[in-house]
C-alpha cells in the first residue's frame, strides 16, 4: 500500500532530492503535503505536479501563492500558514512519513510535532537536534517515532551500527562491541586554506561546496566545520554516546560517509557517491532497500584521504565539542549564535572568521542551564539570537 509523505522545506535541496526518490517509486508513496518559505513559484510547480492536499507557507505568503495557484488552475488544495499550519501539517493523522528537511531552529516546533504523532521521521534539520536533543529522543521513545538520520555521516554510521542498536539502552557508553564513531568530513572549500586566507573570503566561495550541493546555511557551515560540530553533537544524540566516542575525521573525497570502530579491531566504512538522494532512500524504505538513479560506486577510481581537523583555523569545531561537553543549553546557544553569524556573514556584514567569533562570544555571555523544557530552550535561542546580532553589529561597524 502507498505511504503518505509530508515534506517540511520542499523548496529546499533535501526537499528536491526527495522528490526526485519519490518519482521513482510512485506506487509506494504519494506526496501528501509540502511547506515553503519564500520559493512561491517554485511551490506552485511542485503543487501542479504533485498535487498535495495541504501546503504550507508563512501568512505574508498566502495571498501570493493563491494568486499564482489561480493563475495556474491549480485547485483543491488547502493553505495552512505559520507554525501552526507546519505542526498540524507535520502531525496529521494521514500523514505517515515525514521528511524533516526545513533549515535552522525554525524546524524544531514542526519536527517535534511529527516526532509526538509517532511518525517516521526522516531527520535532515540537524539544528532541531541540537537545539533539543535529550527532549527529541526521549519523545521519539515516549511516542514511538521511528527517527532515522538522513545527514550522510550519520546515515553512514547507522548502516553500520547493529541492528538493534537504537532499540538499547546506552548509558551514554557504546555498546554491543561499539568502541567509537568516525565521522568524517570534507573539510569543506577552505580545507587548504591558510589563516590569512580565511579572512578574505567571500559568500559565494563559502557556497561552493567541492563534493555536495546544498542550501546556502549549511554550505557555510560545511566551510567553518561547524556543520561538523553541529553533526557531533547531532551524533551523541541519536546514538546516545559521550561526545569523546566520537572522532571526526577530515576525508576530502566524501566517498567514506562515516565508520563505526568495532572493540575486535573491526571499522566498518559505508561508502558510495556523494549524493543525498542515498541516504534519503535509505531513511525512507528501512528495512528494506530502494533504488536511486545515484550510480555504484567505481571504487577503481578513487584515491582515499585522511587527516585530523585543524581546529585552529577551524575553531568551529572545537566549540562544538565544548559545548557538548558543557551539555545543557549550551548546544542550542551555539546554534542560534550560528545561525545569526552566517546569515550576517551571507549578507557581507561580517568576514568568515567572524562567524566562530560571533558565537564564541554568545556561548560567554548566554548564561548555560539544564536544557529541562521546551520552554527554557526556546528562550535561550532567543537570548543567544539577541547577543549575537549585538555582536554582529559591533563587528561591523
Ligand atoms: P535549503 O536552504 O536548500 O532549504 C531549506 C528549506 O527550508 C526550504 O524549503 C526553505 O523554504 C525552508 N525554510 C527556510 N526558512 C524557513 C522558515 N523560517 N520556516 C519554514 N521553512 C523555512 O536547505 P537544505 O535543503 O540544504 O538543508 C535543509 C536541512 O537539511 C538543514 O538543516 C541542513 O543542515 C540539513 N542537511 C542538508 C544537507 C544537504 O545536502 N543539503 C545534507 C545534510 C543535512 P524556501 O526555499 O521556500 O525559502
Ligand atoms: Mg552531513
Amino acid at each position: 500500500m502507498s505511504q503518505t509523505v509530508c515534506i517540511l522545506g520542499v523548496t529546499g535541496s533535501i526537499g528536491q532530492s526527495t522528490l526526485k526518490i519519490l518519482d521513482q517509486h510512485p506506487h509506494d508513496y504519494s506526496v501528501f503535503a509540502v511547506t515553503a518559505y519564500s520559493r512561491i513559484e517554485e511551490l506552485s510547480e511542485i503543487c501542479k505536479q504533485y498535487k498535495p492536499k495541504i501546503v504550507v507557507v508563512p501568512s505574508h505568503k498566502v495571498d501570493e501563492l493563491n494568486t499564482i495557484l489561480k493563475s495556474k488552475n491549480i485547485t483543491g488544495i488547502e493553505i495552512l500558514q505559520g507554525e501552526d499550519g507546519l505542526i498540524a501539517v507535520a502531525s496529521h493523522a494521514e500523514i505517515d512519513i515525514v521528511m524533516a528537511a526545513i533549515v535552522g531552529g525554525a524546524g524544531l516546533l514542526p519536527t517535534l510535532a511529527a516526532v509526538k504523532a509517532g511518525k517516521r521521521v526522516l531527520l535532515a534539520n540537524k539544528e532541531a537536534l541540537v537545539m533539543s536533543g535529550e527532549i527529541m529522543m526521549q519523545a521519539a521513545k515516549d511516542y514511538k517515532a521511528l527517527l532515522l538520520p538522513v545527514d550522510s555521516e550519520h546515515n553512514a554510521i547507522f548502516q553500520c551500527l547493529p541492528q538493534n542498536y537504537l532499540q538499547i539502552e546506552t548509558n551514554k557508553e557504546p555498546q554491543l562491541g561499539v568502541s567509537q564513531l568516525l565521522l568524517t568530513a570534507s573539510g569543506g572549500p577552505f580545507l587548504n586554506h591558510s589563516l590569512e586566507d580565511l579572512r578574505h573570503v567571500t559568500p559565494a566561495q563559502a557556497c561552493k561546496h567541492p563534493n555536495w550541493s546544498m542550501g546556502q546555511k549549511i554550505s557555510v557551515d560545511s566551510a567553518t566545520l561547524m556543520n561538523k560540530g553541529l553533526e557531533l553533537i547531532e551524533a551523541c544524540h541519536l546514538f546516545s554516546i559521550q561526545e569523546h566516542f566520537v572522532t571526526v575525521v577530515v576525508h576530502p573525497q566524501s566517498i567514506i560517509h562515516s565508520m563505526v570502530q568495532y572493540v575486535d579491531g573491526s571499522t566498518l566504512a559505508q561508502m558510495g557517491n556523494p549524493d543525498m538522494c542515498t541516504p534519503i532512500a535509505h531513511a525512507l524504505a528501512w528495512p528494506k532497500r530502494i533504488g536511486t538513479h545515484v550510480p555504484a560506486l567505481d571504487i577503481f577510481s578513487h584515491q582515499l584521504n585522511f587527516q585530523v581537523p585543524d581546529v585552529e583555523r577551524f575553531p568551529a569545531l572545537k566549540l562544538a565539542r565544548q559545548a557538548m561537553q558543557s551539555g545543557g543549553l549550551a548546544p542550542a546557544i551555539l546554534n542560534a549564535a550560528n545561525e545569526v553569524a552566517v546569515e550576517a556573514f551571507l549578507k557581507e556584514k561580517i568576514g568568515f572568521l567572524d562567524i566562530p567569533a560571533v558565537v564564541d562570544h554568545t556561548l560567554n555571555q548566554v548564561e548555560n542551564g539544564p536544557a529541562e523544557s521546551l520552554e527554557v530552550i526556546l528562550k535561550s535561542d532567543q537570548i543567544a539570537r539577541l547577543i549575537a546580532s549585538q555582536r554582529v553589529v559591533q563587528l561591523s561597524t
